[in-house]
């Protein structure tokens, strides 16, 4: 086991490309595995980093683990899995599509698989701002049969069971460290219609789990993260809660190491909750600073973050990004999220296509995320970009009603949030989502 001392990187674009993933995969290869061999000699070890939890209370590391899975813990050949929707609140293209699948559920026990999986789930979504924003979400169950009921390494690092992601506990000596095989993940996501995000529930009521960045993914993997967390476990689930704040909100780890010592870079870290300034007044979050923050410490500047121990600072004492012991993000990592979710989902969709031109007198209807608490979104049309202030928040119009008269005149639906969630007029900017309809 090796520690790498690398910063988690935000994914240059929201789509990861195949390119770019092929860089990093070989980047953390190595930074982390075993010396180069002659060209002759066996292949090296694959190797992969994944963020270790070693329990609820603990802070969470990175670690450098084997890629591969022992031939003893997968299975041969697995029947078809049953793909289905647990929830969907609308087009594939407009959500974020959060893939949910098993590991060491029999066929006799995917009913049980599918119990777990919706009890983690709603754990999460009772997380803000999940909570909130839930119905940008469509969740898939992919239902992975294994030859037999459990993973390997529960209760004790002897014991070997044959499933079909091959997940282990004691993953390279690490108790808790919850390992997948990520190639077979890969092979069981594609199943379903869309992968943003991966949840892997393994059956076990010990505790552990593991989260996978992109950067740590195998080369072309077409989602931004993977998440392992046990099934029985009632802590495990913030895993995928804190997973999910890397792979959606580009979130960095609020947690050092002791003795990594003073931040080594000269330039301000691209994620959202960590800044070199020192004066919350300058901070990137300046906005926040001052406010009593859910995490339960005031939002300023707190040295410590991204591993190291000074010279770099997070937003809040404490928070999910930080332990597992805070159930909560702080107010800047919230907003980070919502940016994010912007990113890859849209509140505002239509069943009326925006590709071909439409008849004056067409009833155009739009549809809006079913969301709740913090956001606030506030339906408006314009013709040809002059605001119709009297259809505000009409869900179906004519272009004829609205004014629109005569071929190539455009309709223009636009949702907006106005949520108190977000401050930074960059992450308000991207929380309003337009549809424009050309006449014919
Ligand atoms: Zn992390």
């Amino acid at each position: 086991m090796s520690e790498v001392a690398v910063p988690y990187r935000a994914r240059p674009h929201r789509r990861w490309t195949r390119t770019a993933a092929v860089v990093l995969a070989v980047a953390a290869a190595s930074t982390g595995g075993p010396a180069a061999e002659p060209a002759e000699a066996a292949p090296p070890q694959r190797v992969q980093r994944v963020e270790y939890f070693p329990g609820p209370g603990a802070e969470p590391r990175r670690v450098t683990v084997p890629a591969d899975t022992p031939a003893a813990r997968r299975a041969d050949r697995a029947p078809d899995p049953a793909v289905r929707p647990l929830q969907r609140t609308g087009p594939v293209s407009g959500r974020l599509d959060l893939v949910v699948t098993g590991d060491g559920y029999t066929a006799g026990q995917q009913d049980e698989f599918a119990a777990d999986a919706a009890e983690k789930l709603d754990a999460i979504f009772r997380i803000e701002p999940y909570r909130s924003y839930r119905g940008l979400f469509n969740i898939w169950l992919v239902g992975a049969v294994s030859p037999e009921s459990g993973v390997s390494g529960d209760p004790t690092a002897d014991v070997v069971r044959k499933t079909a992601l091959g997940s282990a506990f004691f993953c390279d000596g690490l108790e808790r460290l919850l390992c997948v095989d990520t190639g077979a993940v890969t092979r069981y996501a594609a199943l379903a219609p869309d992968a943003d995000i991966v949840f892997v529930v393994a059956n076990s009521a010990k505790y552990g789990g593991a989260g996978y960045s992109a950067p740590d993914l195998p080369p072309g993997s077409p989602f931004h993260g993977v998440a392992t967390m046990s099934s029985d476990n009632d802590r495990s689930y913030l895993i995928g809660a804190h997973e999910l704040g890397h792979s959606i909100g580009e979130l960095a780890d609020e947690y050092q190491y002791p003795g990594y010592g003073p931040y080594p870079w000269a330039e301000e870290p691209a994620a959202a909750n960590l800044t070199l300034r020192r004066d919350p007044a300058e901070a990137k979050w300046r906005r926040w600073a001052g406010v009593q923050d859910p995490t339960g410490s005031v939002v300023g500047t707190y040295e410590g973050g991204g591993y190291y121990e000074t010279g770099v600072h997070r937003p809040t004492d404490t928070s999910l990004m930080r332990t597992l012991a805070a159930t909560e993000f702080n107010v800047v990592g919230r907003e980070a999220m919502i940016a994010g979710f912007y990113a890859d989902a849209d509140a505002l969709t239509s069943p009326v296509p925006t590709a071909e031109p439409v008849r004056g007198t067409r009833p155009i209807t739009v549809r809006l995320a079913p969301l709740t608490g913090l956001a606030d979104l506030r339906l408006t049309w314009s013709v040809d970009g002059r605001p119709v202030p009297w259809a505000t928040g009409l869900r179906t119009v004519t272009p004829y009603a609205l004014g629109a008269r005569g071929p190539g005149h455009r309709v223009t639906a636009t949702v907006t949030d106005r949520t108190a969630a977000l401050r930074d007029p960059a992450a308000r900017a991207r929380a309003a989502n337009s549809l424009t309809w050309t006449l014919r």
